[in-house]
């Protein structure tokens, strides 16, 4: 089963206001079109897709198929479809660029539906109370049963939408305002699935922050945890978070052995499901001997910063009875904020004892945990 995917994007949007049609408009830094495109994408990876655009804009997108429109929404669907038939897509999801805050949940309704229908699309029931009205006075009221409010994508049989494009009257009105319209007039039943009040199509000036705002809640905010364990043994001083600390032992290790670093990295690997600092700095490799631990921190930190994650928060708990943490933690936010290239006020270094429980109760090694936050920028 191929689902192919037609994004049309070739209308002029007045409405909305500014010099550009809304799907160029800017959004959170990215262009509307863009969004749309990334939420159908991640949705479908592999469809074969086609963004319809207006001829004065084929310049304007790269990385994907465009089609130029025709003179009204039908005729710009239909170029859509008859490019996409080289694919051989079994079913079609048809969406307008100007809805950017699609959830893959309402893509999921349609999908399911198709497995049984030839026609599916999302709408909402509506809820208020419809009135018609003239120059600012209610002229009647309207019964609302039965009415929804239509959005996309609309999906259909692949097949069968685009033979009743290509059947559509040459007599058909101008305006026809989807591809559910299309179908139904080639006789085709069309299942309604639940739609997403955030689904929002961008019309007026106002509906940017709306859109926004949604796109904003559904940012990528991800956690990540630590956990590290070094043995004492002969020395003179530990590293801990970056800072030598003088005491009457040292910790055994490949590196420094600086066990809060350690769970600090872990942590951010962790949230970028980037495996650990074994996988990246093997201790095997004999160049990490000795090494600072701030190589592996620097590391994980750029690594973040190049997938796009500003690291908004870490917090390190050292767990030992002895060197006394407290007197230095300061000066070890200070190291890590400085590694990390962060504020300080988003680093937290603190310690507790494990009440003389344990291996660390024993004063036989340190164990640290660390937790991060990272918020795609
Ligand atoms: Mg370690």
């Amino acid at each position: 089963m191929t689902t192919g995917i037609i994004i049309v994007a070739a209308g002029r949007g007045t409405r909305a206001g500014g010099e550009t049609p809304k799907q160029w408009q800017g959004l959170r830094g990215r262009r509307v079109l863009d969004w749309t495109l990334e939420a159908m994408t991640t949705a479908l990876p592999d469809a074969p897709l086609v963004v319809v655009l207006h001829p004065d804009d084929m310049g304007l997108l790269d990385g994907h198929d465009t089609v130029a429109g025709g003179g009204t929404r039908a005729q710009s669907v239909r170029n859509g479809l008859e490019h996409l038939a080289q694919y051989h897509p079994s079913q079609v999801l048809i969406h307008d660029a100007a809805r950017p805050c699609v959830s893959p949940t309402v893509i999921q309704n349609v999908l399911r539906a198709l497995q049984t229908a030839n026609a599916a699309a999302p709408a909402l029931a509506v809820s208020d109370a419809l009135w018609t009205g003239t120059e600012g006075r209610v002229t009647g009221t309207q019964d609302r049963a039965g009415l929804f409010r239509a959005q996309t994508p609309q999906g259909f049989r692949f097949d069968a939408i685009l033979a009743a494009h290509r059947g559509m009257s040459k007599d058909a009105p101008d305006d026809v305002a989807d591809d559910v319209a299309v179908a139904r007039m080639a006789g085709l039943d069309v299942t309604i699935v639940p739609g997403d009040e955030d689904n929002l199509k961008i019309t007026y000036p106002g509906d940017f922050a709306r859109a926004e705002r949604i796109l904003g809640m559904q940012m990528d905010i991800r956690t990540g945890n630590g956990f590290d364990v070094h043995r004492f043994g002969d020395g003179d001083h530990v590293v801990l978070c970056g800072v030598k600390v003088p005491h009457d032992a040292g910790l055994i290790g490949h590196s420094d052995a600086d066990v809060g670093m350690h769970a600090l990295t872990d942590a951010i690997y962790g949230a970028l499901a980037e495996g650990d600092i074994g996988q990246h700095f093997p201790p095997s490799d004999p160049q990490w001997k000795g090494a600072a631990s701030e190589i592996f921190l620097k590391h994980a930190a750029e690594l973040a910063r190049t997938r796009g994650f500003a690291l908004t928060h870490a917090d390190v708990t050292l767990i030992c009875e002895r060197p006394k943490i407290g007197p230095l933690a300061q000066q070890m936010r200070t190291a890590l904020a400085e590694i990390m290239k962060i504020d300080i006020a988003r680093v937290s270094v603190k310690a507790t004892t494990s009440e003389r429980l344990g291996f660390t109760g024993r004063e036989e090694g340190i164990a640290a945990m660390a937790t991060v936050t990272l918020v795609q920028s």
